[in-house]
């Protein structure tokens, strides 16, 4: 499903008007930090230029709840959490989707996640597909990295950039979910306002974690295996940050 809290409402609102307008270009580069929403946009996106609901995006169409789900045939994500190099195969896949009619889709999708990992050969066979563009197709691109890409490639996308959402917004939507202020301003502060990595840190019970280490420091108990083991609790989820 899609997580509507990390859509970027800006981005939407000018995709909304560029949509109306018939302005729409054929590819985009979303630049951003990690977690600052690019893949949640670029498929509320995908939602908004195929909704059949009367409010585009409604959510509740087919072609809406297809692409929530994962499950809609002509919007396709390349590119994974796991960091892993995006290979030739993968852009071939899509640029022979790109040649034919789209299964039910006004405009097929093509999102590529994190484009830094493109083999060079791989990066060089999309730049093909950017040059000559097909009609009812949008092609994403994101990147947390951008100094990382192919000028080639950037110059032929339109950049849209994304930003870290500010620590009050993420403070107020940790709330409303049911965290108590001081904590929700913990952890928008110590995220830097990047709303993936509250609900990273949250998923890994930091919350817990920073009351025990408060409670051990008040009591001043001053217990070497309790330090060792918050060491090695610290690492271990600083590890699972990283991957
Ligand atoms: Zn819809």
């Amino acid at each position: 499903m899609i997580n509507t809290a990390q859509i970027n409402m800006d981005v939407m609102q000018r995709f909304s008007r560029l949509l109306a307008g018939r302005r729409l270009a054929h590819a985009y580069l979303f630049v951003g930090p990690q977690d600052s929403g690019k893949t949640q946009t670029a498929l509320s996106i995908s939602q908004l230029v195929n909704c059949e609901g009367p409010q585009a995006p409604c959510g509740q169409c087919a072609s809406c709840r297809k692409i929530a789900s994962g499950n809609h045939p002509d919007v396709h994500v390349i590119g994974n959490d796991a960091m892993e190099a995006i290979k030739i195969e993968e852009i071939r896949f899509i640029l022979g989707r790109i040649q034919l009619m789209a299964y039910e889709a006004r405009t097929k999708v093509f999102i590529i996640r994190n484009i830094e990992l493109m083999t060079l050969e791989a990066a060089n066979a999309l730049l093909k597909t950017l040059e000559e563009p097909t009609p009812n197709t949008l092609m994403i691109l994101t990147t947390s990295v951008p100094e990382a890409n192919l000028d080639t490639i950037k110059s032929r996308c339109h950049i849209v950039k994304f930003f870290p959402s500010s620590v009050n917004r993420i403070a107020q939507l940790l709330t409303d979910e049911g965290l108590n202020i001081q904590e929700a301003r913990f952890l928008a502060v110590y995220t830097e306002g990047c709303l993936g990595k509250t609900r990273k840190l949250i998923k890994q019970e930091i919350i817990p974690h920073k009351r025990k280490v408060l409670d051990e420091m008040l009591l001043n108990r001053n217990n070497d295996n309790f330090l060792k083991s918050l060491a090695a609790d610290a690492q271990e989820k600083f590890d699972n940050m990283a991957a």
